[in-house]
């Protein structure tokens, strides 16, 4: 049993399948994947691990190449310009894509099943979903993102996660003809917000924005902003930046409403005898870090082969952690970095400018950040007691 239809799950469903595991897919939403935030980039990693399972072809058609990264400060002036290998996706069209795939190979997705409760049985795992109905596996699959419900039912102790101090929104701008070659992706460390956009081979604009919040807003303060006030927030922030932030902004007809960003620095326990968490659930990283998806897609490859090759579910999600929590960790780190700077304050902003270049230049460079790109995942290779 799998929880949670979104990237992690279907994934993990293929990866047993492929295993010889028989998988069904628990999602708490109906069918549709509207409204599931608005894009990310998948990277190079990511994308190989995809090709473990045959799946590059459902996504290679999905947005947009993603060859470059150009970094500019407020004035325009640029900081870092580095060639990548990623694909920046709609998350409904990646959602859409995963799961259309995982049911034509035979899965059994559910919709409108929200996990409440698992207990571990002496022959497997009985769930209960918030519908009344139960069901029951050999195992369960936590994938249910970074409000896992999965996690708590494992650890009551979880930690909650933190709040990075950046809110999230974004959107699609039409009708604007940018310079900027398709697929480029340019962020800009603005003297008040952090804004980042790419140019859509067909003219489109794909853009998020970042606007800091030392403080965790509620859902209902958040839900309290209306969209006009919204707008008029994100021009104040930008007013006083060079770029072409506010005409991305008025060119957007539907501006999605903030949300918060979350990470979790570690979360202890990753599984019991039969059940175990994967993707977000275990590691969510800020959006800075640009991995969240692809590690969600490495947990899942590795989880199955671990599956496949040790004899008991203790054995393989121990094995599991093994290989993945070390890398995860990092990544989750990397993020926060990455994100830090993105709203520095006017003293803050001042030696941001003096001292990105210098950083800007580490992140660019490859062989620094190799560990994260190159890492790839050998399905051939037969996974031991010891990872
Ligand atoms: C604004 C933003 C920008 C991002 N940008 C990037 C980026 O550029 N690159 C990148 O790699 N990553 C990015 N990410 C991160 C990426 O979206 C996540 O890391 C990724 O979606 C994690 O996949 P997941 O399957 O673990 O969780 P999710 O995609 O969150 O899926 C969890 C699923 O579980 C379901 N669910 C939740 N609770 C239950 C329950 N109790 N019962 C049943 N189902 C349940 C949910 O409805 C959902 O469908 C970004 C995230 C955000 C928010």
């Amino acid at each position: 049993m799998i929880i949670g239809g979104g990237i992690a799950g279907p994934v993990a469903a293929m990866a047993l399948e492929k295993a010889g595991v028989d998988a069904a897919v628990f999602e708490a939403d109906g069918s549709g994947s509207d409204g599931v935030g608005a894009f990310l980039t998948l990277a190079e990693n990511g994308l190989e691990a995809l090709r473990v399972l045959d799946l590059h072809d459902q996504v290679c058609d999905l947005g947009m190449e993603t060859p470059r990264m150009r970094i500019v400060n407020s004035r325009g002036k640029p900081l870092a310009d580095f060639g990548m290998r990623g694909r920046t996706v709609r998350r409904a069209d990646l959602y859409t894509a995963l799961r259309d795939e995982a049911v034509r190979r035979g899965v059994r997705m559910e919709y409108g099943k929200r996990l409440v409760d698992a207990e571990v049985t002496p022959h497997g795992v009985r769930a209960s979903f918030d519908d009344g109905s139960t069901a029951r596996g050999d195992l369960l699959v936590g994938a249910d993102g970074v409000g896992s419900r999965t996690r708590a039912i494992i650890d009551p102790d979880a930690p909650r996660a933190r709040h990075i101090g950046l809110l999230n929104t974004g959107g699609f701008a039409q009708g604007l003809r940018l310079p900027e070659p398709p697929g480029v992706a340019t962020m800009v460390f603005g003297r008040r917000c952090f804004f980042g956009y790419y140019v859509h081979p067909d003219g489109d604009v794909w853009w998020f924005a970042n606007p800091a919040s030392r403080r965790e807003p509620t859902a209902a303060e958040l839900a309290a902003i209306t969209p006009e006030e919204w707008r008029a927030q994100l021009v104040e922030l930008f007013r006083d930046d060079h770029g072409p932030m506010l005409d991305i902004i008025a060119a957007t007809e539907t501006i999605v409403p903030p949300w918060n960003t979350r990470d979790f620095p570690r979360v202890p326990r990753w599984s019991n005898d039969r059940m175990v968490i994967v993707g977000d659930a275990a590691h969510a990283t800020s959006p800075s870090s640009g991995q969240g998806a692809s590690m969600a897609i490495e947990d899942a490859v590795v989880l199955g082969m671990c599956l496949r090759d040790l004899p008991s579910p203790a054995a393989a999600f121990a094995a599991y952690e093994q290989q993945r929590r070390r890398r995860v960790e990092r990544i989750v780190k990397q993020g926060k970095r990455n994100g830090t700077g993105k709203a520095p304050g006017l003293i803050g902003a001042t030696v941001r400018d003096l001292m990105m270049p210098m950083f800007m230049r580490m992140v660019a460079r490859r062989d620094l950040m190799a560990w994260m790109f190159d890492y790839r995942i050998d399905w051939t290779v037969a996974v031991t007691a010891r990872g």
